[in-house]
């Protein structure tokens, strides 16, 4: 059973709206994509994980993605939980492309691509960071002590994986994603005790959920870019021409001559995204290219948002439509 989406990450979201949103010829372009095109690949092999766990008694096995906790003031992230009664499956993904060699030695992953090297943190000292976290986190939320156990899942079907001879243990804790319900299966017939209760079970997943914290990377400080570089205006979703211009109640594209009706929350998503949760009327109509005050005044009503403050001073919320980016 999937009790928690993988949803796509803000910082995927912020990386798509940052390549809109600045000059073609931004310095900065290549950069964003690079990180955007790292970022997508991870994600997509998050996904690819959700079909082979599908394979799992839903009777069983309670999948949640992407669960960011925090202990000691310390956020953790677990790219894919397993809950059962008896174990909680803690799964670190990982997309590397071509031969990945497991150096037990020097702790390292290296990874060999197009006939480079690559050195990387081992993913096994990363998840058993977490299994550690996670152990403390359960404790401080009083729930009993349960086995825990840590994988490194390898989502690409075509990427070798090796290492030493005398390190035949990797192959319990490393594997490629097909492999994934025979491991776990595996691992459930080891184990007879049931820990938990179902109604443990229902209590953990309700305070994971509540206690899960999106991350949300400033984008912007990141790449020292700054607000007056994101560029206003409704975009076009056919040719990509800004700013599209405010007509008859749409919003008209000179350009291909398309019309959209919902331009505007498109455009807010992304303000949302780069520059911040609430804006003022002024602000709403600056980065809309809106000439009138009162048209302005009257699409951001129509939109219901949340308000704090009066007249001149009365600032929209924009979390609200956040719910309609992560489909
Ligand atoms: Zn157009």
């Amino acid at each position: 059973m999937k009790v928690k989406e993988c949803t796509v990450p803000r910082i995927i979201l912020k990386l798509d709206a940052l390549q809109g949103r600045l000059d073609p010829l931004h310095v900065k372009i290549p950069l964003i994509k690079d990180e955007w095109k790292k970022r997508l690949a991870g994600h997509k092999g998050e996904v690819s994980l959700e079909y082979v766990l599908g394979f799992l008694d839903p009777d069983e096995y309670v999948q949640l993605h992407g669960v960011r906790l925090k202990v000691d003031g310390i956020y953790f992230q677990i790219d894919t939980l397993i809950l059962s009664r008896k174990t909680i499956l803690v799964m670190e993904v990982k997309n590397f492309a071509g031969t990945i060699y497991f150096d037990r030695v020097f702790n390292q992953l290296i990874q060999t691509k197009d006939g480079q090297e690559l050195s990387f943190p081992d993913p096994l000292i990363q998840v058993s960071q977490q299994v550690n976290q996670l152990t403390k986190w359960l404790r401080q939320h009083h729930f009993p002590a349960i086995p825990i156990h840590g994988f490194v899942v390898i989502s690409n079907d075509k990427t070798l994986i090796k290492t030493s001879s005398d390190y035949k243990f990797l192959s319990s804790k490393v594997f490629h994603k097909q492999l994934l319900p025979t491991k776990v299966s595996q691992l459930s017939n080891l184990i007879k005790a049931e820990v938990y209760t179902d109604k443990e079970v229902k209590r953990l997943i309700i305070m994971i959920k509540k206690k899960h914290e999106e991350a949300n990377p400033p984008v912007l400080e990141k790449f020292k870019i700054s607000t007056k570089e994101i560029l206003p205006g409704v975009i076009c979703t056919t040719c990509k021409f800004r700013p599209l211009i405010r007509m008859h109640g749409t919003w008209y594209c000179p350009k291909c001559k398309s019309s959209d009706k919902e331009g505007h929350l498109r455009a807010l998503l992304d303000y949302e995204l780069l520059i911040g949760p609430t804006l003022t009327n002024l602000e709403f109509r600056r980065f809309l290219n809106l000439r009138s005050r009162h048209v302005s005044l009257r699409l951001l009503k129509s939109l219901n948002l949340p308000t704090t403050g009066t007249q001149k001073g009365t600032t929209y919320n924009l979390t609200p439509l956040t719910k309609l980016s992560n489909k």
